[in-house]
């Protein structure tokens, strides 16, 4: 769903943006609603083990399974059920119930970022020809898309961190999912203020930069900066602002 002037949203009476998919969301996603509503993860999100391993799965135990966080579907997994969030009105009508809060996921869809440029998922849910690339704020979306790519390295560099620990620690060791929510409101917290105090003028070189890695499919998070990129204001300190605050989140135990 859009927020720029441009905004086929607003009149679509169709959305099943909200019902049809299962949010998968960050950490970035869980702390902002977690903090901005008052409300423990468990309200609002369900965790599910996956087959194959991704850089945003994360460890429980040592049984090789990993698991993922997403928005709750109104207390169902059902395909079609809507989100927790979705507030259905009167006339088949309906809105978010956490619009300036929603994950990025929902924040971006239906666009994607690719080689300098905004697209539209061919196999967007949205009715036919509702988004129209020539009508958007396409320096607004390419913003909001780089800072989204942003946040989903950096929650690979947090799960990263996790799983790490979980595997340093005794092999009948077990996590509560609530531990990881815990970790995650607590990393949150201070990555924020990393990211506070940027200064306003170097968001568009850093997020540019961003993209680069991003069309290089590279987290610059996990890679050795060279000369050229660190010479970039501000860029190398954000990165190690960000990698100093992870790192001194549970140290993995020695043998
Ligand atoms: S289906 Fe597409 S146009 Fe409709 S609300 Fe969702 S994102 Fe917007
Ligand atoms: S958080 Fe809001 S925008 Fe995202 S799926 Fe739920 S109701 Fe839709």
């Amino acid at each position: 769903m859009a927020d720029n002037g441009y905004n086929p949203c607003v009149a679509c009476l169709h959305t099943r943006c909200c019902t049809h998919y299962t949010v998968n969301i960050t950490g970035y996603d869980l702390w902002r609603i977690a903090q901005g509503f008052c409300l423990s993860p468990e309200e609002f999100l369900v965790f599910f083990t996956v087959k194959e391993p991704r850089p945003s799965t994360f460890k429980l135990d040592h049984s090789g399974q990993t698991c993922d966080i997403a928005l709750d579907k109104a207390r169902t997994r059902a395909k079609e059920a809507p989100c927790v969030f979705w507030l259905s009105l009167p006339g088949g009508y309906g809105r978010c119930g956490i619009y300036p809060l929603r994950p990025l996921t929902c924040q971006i869809y239906p666009a994607f970022f690719r080689r300098g440029s905004v697209h539209i998922k061919p196999d967007a849910l949205c009715p036919s020809n509702a988004w129209n690339l020539a009508a958007m704020d396409l320096s607004l979306w390419r913003g909001k898309l780089l800072r989204a790519q942003m946040e989903f390295d950096l929650y690979h560099l947090v799960v990263a961190r996790w799983n790490a620990y979980v595997d340093s620690t005794p092999p009948q060791a077990r996590f509560p999912v609530q531990g990881y929510c815990a970790y995650l409101m607590n990393v949150y917290t201070r990555l924020e203020r990393v990211q506070q105090a940027v200064p306003e003028e170097l968001w568009p070189g850093i997020l540019r930069r961003w993209g680069e890695y991003a069309d290089l499919q590279t987290n610059p998070l996990t890679k050795e900066q060279n000369g050229e990129a660190s010479a970039l204001p501000g860029w190398r300190e954000f990165l190690r602002g960000i990698q100093e605050v992870v790192s001194s989140f549970l140290p993995p135990q020695s043998p």
